[in-house]
């Protein structure tokens, strides 16, 4: 048996092909668990699965059944962007993100939820567009409902042991951020407390902490992964411009 604080744990996680998924993925089997890495891309050591469709979801229940009878842990990680903005967006372009980003944790939890024993634990992961009036409107909306989502999921499934919660990074280094402007990433910057991006490095250990008996007691909880952008109401710059000045 293996060692560590996830050790016994079998645990899901989905867009694990790259970036967070693929850091999550990583650090926990270090922390023991096993893990069933998913992404629509697929790859080497990661199951195909398109975290829109019901029937991929139903497969991959079937398969954990068979294969450990149990499942302990769901990161729903996987998710889209799409930077068209309030005049521009389209109803076609709210669905697709929405799929992704709402629909798709909605099904992992419909269908692996029976499977899970008390002691579980879903970790959606967010955005600080859940938090704020970020500029992409689908994306935004689609993480503002992801935490309707959780709450509601925490609501349901508290009885059962089972515990529900939404980490919202901040800016942080994968291909995602980098198909954005140069400008996003500087506006982040100046806009973050600690005045730099983040590492996927640094997401992952909040992540283990919460598949984690050590946050037995938190569920329905938001917590940001941010560097503080959050956390200033946008009166940082106000902070900024004055600098040092007393008055
Ligand atoms: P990424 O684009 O590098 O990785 C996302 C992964 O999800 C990819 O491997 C992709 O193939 C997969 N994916 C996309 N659609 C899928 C689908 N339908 N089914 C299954 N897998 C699918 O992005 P990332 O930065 O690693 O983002 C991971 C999560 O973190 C996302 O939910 C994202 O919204 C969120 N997030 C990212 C940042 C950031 O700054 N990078 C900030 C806040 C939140």
């Amino acid at each position: 048996m293996s060692s560590g604080r996830l050790a016994g744990k079998v645990i899901v996680v989905t867009g694990a092909a790259r970036g967070q998924g693929a850091a999550e993925a990583a650090a926990l089997a270090r922390e023991g668990a096993t893990v069933v890495a998913t992404d629509v891309r697929g790859g080497e050591n990661v199951r195909r699965l398109d975290v829109t469709q019901a029937e991929d979801w139903a497969d991959l229940a079937s398969y954990l059944r068979e294969a450990y009878g149990t499942v302990n842990g769901l990161v729903n990680n996987a998710g889209i962007t799409w930077r068209a903005r309030l005049d521009e967006v389209t109803t076609e372009d709210m669905n697709r993100v929405h799929a992704v980003n709402v629909h798709g944790p909605l099904l992992g939890i419909q269908r692996l939820a029976p499977l899970m024993p008390p002691g579980a634990s879903v970790v959606n992961v967010g955005s600080s567009a859940a938090l704020t009036a970020h500029y992409p409107v689908a994306y935004t909306t689609s993480k503002w409902a992801l935490r309707g989502l959780s709450k509601t999921a925490a609501l349901e499934l508290g009885p059962r042991g089972i515990r529900v919660n939404t980490i919202h990074p901040g800016f942080i280094e994968t291909e995602m951020t980098a198909s954005a402007p140069p400008a996003f990433r500087k506006a982040n910057i100046a806009e973050t407390p600690l005045g730099r991006v983040g590492r996927v490095e640094e997401v992952t250990p909040l992540v283990v902490f919460l598949l984690s008996e050590e946050s037995s007691f938190i569920t329905g909880a938001d917590i940001p992964v941010d560097g503080g952008l959050t956390s200033h109401g946008g009166v940082k710059s106000v902070s900024d411009a004055l600098g040092t000045e007393v008055g």
